[in-house]
């Protein structure tokens, strides 16, 4: 049985998300810990939490997956940007440990011109800083599109962020179908190639979800725009390969694409059907 949910609003709080995604046919979800561009986050009720805990135990719930503010740049060049990303990444981690055993996502960064080896330095410097040996959660770094000067568009960047952490065994990978594709990896027509490198320079052990989105752009194009699954050029049959393929189709998937909640539930539907 394929593992799948989508991003849904945390307004409504914890146990609210966990029965939406049981009303769209999901077994998990993503939310963002606080405004994806930026801000506060509320308090967290710890009964509503409690009651998620409950809910996804007595549903047999795969991990579920924060993601963090957009605005989080740990390799900026601006010093308040960085001291932001640090508070909130420790702040988010304190947090989840409410939900232990799930896992955090996040976009390892933008360096803004002061280049890749200097950008790869900052971001290790921050996990360095709030990665902790009792922690139960998982980071995860995104695979990126390589939109503007963002790191993590190729594997041997990831290796590198992974190879700087001192406690690396907290981190794993969020492979995002729709990034992948606009960074140049062709996993419409050469999925086994693409992981076969993921192996090589990664290794597999280290990707622990999966972003569903199809793309608006063709392969290489590093723009970054989501896609209603099998609407894009990413299509159907490349996103059956992906849930079937015995690796991928364990992972928890998490759907990012323009949709309603109609659409969701729709996907979600479809996809499970290709998995079975
Ligand atoms: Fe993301
Ligand atoms: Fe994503
Ligand atoms: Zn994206």
């Amino acid at each position: 049985m394929l593992n799948i949910g989508c991003h849904l609003s945390v307004s409504k709080g914890f146990e609210a998300m966990g029965k939406q995604a049981i009303e769209l046919g999901g077994n998990t979800f993503q939310f963002f810990t606080r405004n994806p561009r930026g801000g506060k986050a509320k308090e967290i009720d710890t009964e509503d939490v409690n009651k998620l805990l409950v809910l996804m135990k007595n549903n047999n719930f795969a991990k579920i997956l924060a993601h963090a503010p957009y605005t989080l740049n740990p390799c900026s060049a601006n010093e308040r940007t960085k001291e932001f990303a640090f508070e909130v990444m420790r702040d988010d981690l304190a947090k989840m440990e409410l939900l232990p055993n799930n896992m955090y996502n996040f976009h390892p960064g933008s360096h803004v011109g002061q280049g890749v080896e200097k950008g790869i330095e900052l971001i290790c410097d921050l996990l360095n800083k709030v990665l902790t040996e009792d922690m139960t959660t998982t980071v995860l770094l995104e695979t990126m599109a390589g939109k503007g000067s963002e790191i993590g568009r190729t594997f041997e960047e990831l290796r590198a962020i992974i190879d700087g952490v001192n406690l690396s065994g907290k981190l794993g990978v969020c492979l995002d179908t729709c990034h992948v594709f606009d960074g140049g990896y062709d996993i419409k027509d050469n999925l086994e190639a693409v992981l076969e490198e993921f192996d090589r320079v990664i290794g597999l052990d280290r990707l622990r979800a999966l972003h569903l989105n199809d793309s608006k752009n063709p392969l290489g194009s590093h723009k970054d725009r989501h896609e209603k699954i099998g609407e894009g050029n990413i299509g159907l049959e490349a996103f059956e390969r992906i849930v079937t393929n015995p690796l991928l189709g364990k992972l928890p998937c998490y759907l990012e694409t323009p949709n309603e909640l109609d659409g969701y539930a729709r996907e979600i539907a479809l996809l499970k059907k290709m998995a079975e």
